[in-house]
């Protein structure tokens, strides 16, 4: 069994983590939670959060992606003490490393060709095998290695693996893990074009950063051993490992777009906070208690402990996320939440000809968007008809209650008629006029209110209705009858 202890920085030691993302891609949620939990257990344990790209697969590099990995943590204000270090800034280090591996003999210089390594790799498939480097170049006699070098190719650097025996570490969340070393590859160390692999780089760094704790994705699980022999090989104290579940989606199968498994800046620009980003994806993983959900980011640093991370796949559940987000929406002050959704309504609705309308009166409409709201995306279609004086709506609407068009008729002449004398527009006068009209009018209030709704919204579904008409005000009101008027008389 897995001490607990282990899951604790030892008394004295400095805890450095690092998160160190390929630019192959844009940041999605996985990268992030990485991110996350390396910065959390910086900040709980007191250490250093070190940020490192590694850009050294310069044929897979994308553009824009280490922009979008800074942007994305300063996004989430997961702030780092050092970096970002560049690894294709640092090849000398590497080239190092590699040499003094082939001084001491555990790695070799191969001089194959893409075409003989593609032939090899097809046969492999062929006779259904694993894939693996076949050591050609390990076994060449001095006499071939001088003919090969005197003609001009460039080789590369592979790791003599050891060809049996068992390499174990500890993860400090998945306890004890041995591989066969009969399993592992003669693997490249450095590339002809003398840029390193994942796995040089990833650890020349880790050392010469003084990384004390590697987490990381649990894909690079059967990384480690082959980081272990390299360690070992260089007479290098390890990190310790701990490597972080999997996030899946809802159906169980790996995180995808279709699971929105997006960039992360696109959660920003969708309208979700920080803060509730923060706060989900800290739970893909890691739990207070099994069943504590809210948690402000400083709660969970204070909380925050490897030992708490599971040890199965985390699922993500995009609805658990707009949910959280709309809890830290309602939590802002009506200030600050007006701020935020005024960016989404401006870009939504700058190009009609209502825009901009007075900013009190925006302002109105903020608590009401604040209530539903669980993105700041959704508030433009949740404020349209405070916004937009042409409702766009199916005039059967106006009878979905069940009435007829000549009932609908009757109600919105007479309410036309009657509110001309309503003299305080506000939301006690509204309903002290509009309840006892619905009574004279021999209608339930859930049917009048229900015909009002879609005649002044357009929609069945609405804010609180005095409130939504005290808003948009008498004139506008007056209008959207007249109209609903005109589309009733459409429909016999
Ligand atoms: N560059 C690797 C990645 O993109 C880093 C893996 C590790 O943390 O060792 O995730």
């Amino acid at each position: 069994m897995l001490d607990a202890q282990l899951s604790r920085p030892e008394k004295g030691e400095s805890v450095r983590v690092r998160f160190a993302p390929s630019p192959t891609g844009y940041p999605h949620l996985g990268n992030i939670r990485t991110a996350l939990f390396n910065w959390l257990f910086a900040r709980h344990c007191g250490g250093k959060f070190v940020l490192r790209i590694e850009d050294t697969d310069v044929a897979r590099r994308v553009e824009g992606a280490t922009e979008a990995i800074l942007d994305g943590l300063r996004w989430l204000r997961l702030d780092w003490d050092e970096g970002p270090y560049f690894q294709s800034q640092r090849l000398g280090i590497y080239r190092e490393v590699a040499d003094q591996l082939l001084e001491n003999g555990y790695a070799y210089l191969c001089y194959c060709s893409p075409r003989r390594l593609e032939a090899m790799r097809q046969e492999q498939v062929r006779r259904k095998q694993p894939p693996k480097y076949d050591r050609h170049c390990r076994h060449l006699t001095q006499k071939a290695k001088a003919e090969l070098e005197a003609s001009g190719i460039t080789p590369v650097v592979r790791f003599q693996t050891p060809l049996e025996g068992q390499t174990e570490f500890q993860d400090l969340i998945r306890g004890e893990i041995v591989f066969e070393n009969a399993t592992l590859d003669d693997f490249v160390l450095l590339k002809s074009d003398g840029y390193p692999t994942y796995h040089l780089a990833n650890i020349a760094d880790d050392h010469s950063m003084e990384i004390s704790h590697v987490l990381r994705a649990d894909e690079w699980l059967s990384s480690t051993p082959r980081h272990m022999l390299l360690y070992r090989a260089l007479g290098w104290q390890p990190p310790k490992f701990a490597h972080l579940p999997m996030i899946l989606g809802p159906d169980k199968s790996k995180l995808s777009k279709r699971h929105g498994a997006v960039s992360i800046t696109e959660y920003r620009d969708q309208g979700y906070l920080p803060e509730a980003m923060t706060n989900f994806l800290t739970l893909l993983g890691w739990s207070l208690d099994d069943k504590t959900e809210l948690l402000s980011l400083e709660e969970i640093v204070r909380h925050f402990s490897l030992k708490r991370i599971g040890k199965t796949a985390a699922i993500f559940n995009k609805d658990k996320l707009e949910w959280m987000n709309g809890v830290y929406l309602r939590r802002l002050s009506l200030k600050e939440f007006a701020e935020q959704a005024t960016i989404f309504l401006e870009r939504h609705f700058s190009a009609s000809a209502e825009w901009p309308p007075p900013p009190e009166y925006v302002y109105q409409v903020m608590p009401l968007i604040q209530e539903r709201a669980r993105t700041l995306a959704q508030a433009p279609q949740l404020s349209e008809f405070f916004f937009i004086d042409e409702l766009e709506y199916d005039s059967s609407l106006l009878l979905s209650r069940g009435m007829s068009s000549t009932s609908a008729t009757q109600a919105i002449k007479v309410t036309l008629d009657r509110l001309k004398a309503v003299g305080n527009w506000d939301v006690a006068s509204l309903e002290g006029f509009l309840r006892p009209l619905a009574a004279e009018l021999g209608l339930s209030a859930r049917v009048f209110f229900g015909l009002l709704r879609v005649a002044i919204t357009g929609r069945t579904a609405a804010p609180p209705l005095f409130e939504t008409m005290a808003i948009i005000g008498k004139k506008r009101c007056s209008e959207r009858l007249t109209r609903a008027l005109d589309k009733l008389s459409t429909l016999d």
